[in-house]
């Protein structure tokens, strides 16, 4: 299906530059076109034939999509919605390479790809094939230096057998409140298996009896930001087909920008008779993990000695609305300090796949980052996403950081704060 940038939502904008301070591309070049009001200004001209789609691929790809220019905006314009029309557009006259069209249809895009993905990167770690890679400096000849920074430090990742452990199906402890089902991800799965683990952990502790969904797949995000609007729409039917029969109370993620596209199905599938409802009753059952505790709350949780600092996941924030709930969880450590970082609204440079597309921009703004997050003299920061869990690893690494702070994500430290209070046996 052939998409177009929509005329009502460009047209929204009346051009205040209210959203200029708050977008880092902004910040960081002081150029219009870097802007969100010059990109749309961009999109418009294409849309009335002034200019080519491919006249404004550059200002488009530089976009981290972080939607911060969205809550900065006072008419309320649908940033994001115009920018995933624009890349639609281009990738139809400039496709993405067949290799990695071929890695988000069926590595990342199906469970079975997801499954393989797993194995082999347990397998390459097993192997110790990354010191003889990096030697040849090969992931970076492939992939450029976004892809072999990031594989720099990716943590060991689970075994087979630990994969093969896990049930489908967890009972809640003690009485049961609700029925959640729990979204893997694609990437989060892979990588940060458990994590997941660990927010199902929380989830029964706190009374949920928590499924996983057999036939569940990628979020589809990485498809709609790079513009193959096709495949964030085969994602999205899959997952909501695979999480609808279960008559669930809650759908519950623990990445930011996978929760923030499950949110956002209603709105992809709007115009699909077949879909549009379907859709709806999907979005409107989804969570983030730490907006679900939260509610679930008050939580147990045993003494966590450090100073914690919390870095938003952009898409958490700002589609999904969710920024008090992470915070909260972190002050109610006992013996825990929590410190504000400063600007911690603004994206770390990850944007899902922008750190590997565009490293020089993803490496200025994680590098700012990481100089605030030094300054808070954290021990501990805590993130919300997986990108943003692989990036700040990175940039934490980076600035020298790396024996004084811990990158950890919320669900891990509320997991070791609730078995510090009730060790496994002995909940309540
Ligand atoms: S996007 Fe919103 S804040 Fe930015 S220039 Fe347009 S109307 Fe103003
Ligand atoms: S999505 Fe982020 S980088 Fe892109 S225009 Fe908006 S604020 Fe700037």
């Amino acid at each position: 299906m052939k998409v177009q940038i929509s005329e009502d939502l460009v047209l929204n904008c009346m051009r205040c530059g209210f959203c200029l301070p708050a977008c880092p591309t902004y910040r960081e070049k002081q150029v219009e076109s870097a802007s969100p009001r010059g990109r749309i200004a961009l999109m418009r001209a294409v849309m009335e034939d002034k200019l080519d789609i491919l006249d404004i691929a550059d200002p488009l790809d530089a976009c981290l999509g972080c939607r911060a220019c969205e809550p900065a905006c006072p008419a309320g314009v649908t940033y994001g919605a115009i920018l995933e029309q624009g890349r639609a557009q281009l990738a139809e006259v400039r496709p993405l390479p067949g290799v990695v069209r071929w890695a988000y249809r069926w590595l990342l895009g199906t469970p079975g790809g997801i499954k393989f993905s797993a194995w082999a990167l347990w397998l390459y770690q097993k192997l110790h094939l990354s010191s003889l890679v990096r030697r040849l400096n090969l992931v970076e000849k492939i992939g450029g230096k976004g892809l072999a920074d990031m594989e720099k430090v990716i943590p060991p990742v689970a075994s087979p057998a630990q994969r093969a452990a896990r049930k489908p199906a967890y009972p809640a402890v003690g009485a049961r409140r609700y029925r959640v089902a729990f979204f893997l991800g694609c990437l989060s799965d892979i990588v940060f298996f458990e994590t997941n683990q660990n927010a199902i952990d929380v989830l029964t502790r706190l009374g949920c009896d928590v499924e996983l969904p057999a036939g569940q797949g990628c979020c589809g995000a990485v498809h709609s930001h790079a513009g193959e609007h096709a495949m964030a729409v085969e994602q999205a039917k899959r997952n909501i087909a695979a999480f609808e029969a279960g008559g669930y109370d809650f759908i519950v993620s623990t990445a930011g920008g996978c929760g923030a596209a499950l949110r956002e199905y209603d709105k992809l599938l709007a115009d699909d008779p077949d879909w549009a409802d379907r859709a709806r009753a999907f979005s409107a059952r989804c969570r983030d993990f730490s907006e679900l505790v939260e509610q679930l709350g008050p939580v147990p949780m045993g003494e966590m000695p450090g100073t914690y600092t919390y870095q938003d996941s952009c898409h958490l924030r700002n589609v999904q609305k969710v920024a008090a709930p992470p915070r909260n969880l972190l002050k109610a450590l006992p013996g825990a300090r929590f410190v504000e970082l400063p600007e911690a609204d603004r994206c770390c440079g990850a944007a899902g796949t922008y750190m590997i597309t565009q490293a020089l921009m993803s490496d200025r703004i994680l590098d700012d980052k990481s100089e605030k997050v030094r300054e808070t003299g954290a021990s501990t920061l805590v993130v919300a996403n997986t990108p943003c869990h692989l990036e700040m690893l990175e940039g934490i690494q980076r600035a020298g950081l790396a024996d004084q702070v811990q990158v950890r994500h919320i669900a891990d430290v509320v997991a070791e704060a609730v078995r510090k209070a009730a060790p496994a046996g002995e909940e309540a």
